[in-house]
């Protein structure tokens, strides 16, 4: 993952407008003034967003002539696959770059006929987590909509098959970038873009609180995980600096509010890391957090980061955590890794679209 936002000079000569960028009024006015009957925008469309051409050549519904001006003047993002890493377990891990050189990774997991899709919403994270190999590689820049829109149908397309659900779980924070992530979960939603079900549609967040709350009232049923790690101040603090300004009892009543308005079940994920956040008193303050809340808890085993301190708890530790959790009536889960023989700095992603998706 650290490889990730390595910078590379454009091979392009003039930078030329994503297509994917344009909402549909944008192109019923570009097709006006070239002259093109209204019927185009939704032909156009078709290909880019159901479809996922690759080129304008192949809109074979289109005159030739009118290929060749959208040729000229737009692109259709030009992703491009770097690496591609096939675990034994079939998921398959890709590392794409932009046109501008910036890249980014997505994970696609096929598991009993579904195909989870983990997504990055920016190249690198400005958070800074202590834990995180993209917080320590610090932030490169927001995505588009359509970049992101891109690194799901690019998955699609790969395995040949219907993506059934997203997560938001690859580099970045998606709350950061709140505008395009939307954006890229509408047309991920809509029956004209992919068709995934807003509630397979998930959310990873470090705990943006007035991006929680415009969130809350977004009239999806989109899912909302926030990355909790701690339910004691000054551990959070120290694990998760990016999020300092927002105090947990400010998350924990903005969550409740969350909670009333959706009524839906948001998920907390919580990375054991031995003697930090898995100690007794963490223990109990996470058990205070949750108790009455609607939540559950992915209790998340710690992928090894290049040069990290922090250790993952034990096995019977984290099954401590699940059982003291039910008894205040708190449902949690563990999940272990699967995939070890692909790059393992890539487990963060995969370990958590399994979690959010089975
Ligand atoms: N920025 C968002 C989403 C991307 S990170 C967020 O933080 O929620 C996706 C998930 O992976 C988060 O829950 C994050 O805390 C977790 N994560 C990061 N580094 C990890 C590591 N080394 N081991 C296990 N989980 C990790
Ligand atoms: Fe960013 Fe999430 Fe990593 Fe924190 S855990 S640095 S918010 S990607």
């Amino acid at each position: 993952m650290q490889d990730a936002n390595t910078q590379q000079p454009s091979s392009r000569p003039r930078q030329k407008k994503d297509i994917h960028n344009y909402s549909h009024k944008e192109l019923v006015t570009l097709f006006q003034e070239l002259g093109q009957p209204a019927f185009r925008a939704k032909q156009v469309e078709e290909w880019v967003w159901e479809k996922n051409a690759t080129s304008f050549s192949q809109m074979s519904n289109l005159p030739k002539s009118l290929r060749a001006v959208l040729e000229e003047n737009l692109t259709l993002g030009g992703t491009e696959e770097l690496v591609k890493q096939i675990s034994q377990d079939g998921s398959r891990k890709y590392l794409l770059r932009y046109p501008d050189g910036v890249s980014v990774e997505c994970v696609g997991m096929p598991t009993r006929g579904k195909l989870a899709v983990c997504a990055s919403s920016q190249a690198g994270c400005p958070m800074g987590c202590a834990f995180c190999a993209t917080g320590a590689s610090g932030f490169t820049r927001n995505l588009t909509a359509g970049e992101i829109y891109e690194q799901v149908m690019h998955v699609r397309d790969d395995f040949d098959t219907r993506v059934t659900s997203v997560v938001l779980m690859g580099q970045g924070e998606p709350f950061m970038n709140y505008d395009a992530v939307l954006s890229a979960l509408r047309k991920l939603n809509s029956p004209e873009g992919a068709g995934i079900g807003a509630r397979h549609l998930t959310v990873s967040t470090c705990g943006v609180i007035p991006m929680i709350k415009r969130f809350a009232n977004e009239p999806e049923q989109f899912t909302l995980a926030v990355s909790l790690h701690s339910a004691v101040q000054r551990t959070r603090d120290m694990l998760m600096p990016g999020v300092k300004k927002y105090s947990l009892l400010h998350l924990y009543d903005v969550m409740g509010e969350y909670v009333d308005k959706t009524g839906r079940r948001p998920t907390y994920e919580y990375a054991l890391i031995k003697g930090v956040n898995d100690t007794e008193e963490e223990l109990a303050s996470l058990c205070d957090f949750c108790r009455d809340n609607l939540a559950h808890v992915n209790l998340i085993q710690l992928n090894d980061v290049k040069g990290s301190k922090f250790q993952p708890s034990t096995e019977a530790r984290a099954q401590e955590f699940v059982r003291r959790l039910a008894n205040v009536g708190v449902e949690a889960t563990i999940r272990n890794s699967r995939g070890s023989d692909i790059d393992a700095a890539c487990g963060q992603l995969k370990q958590n679209v399994e979690r959010m998706t089975h």
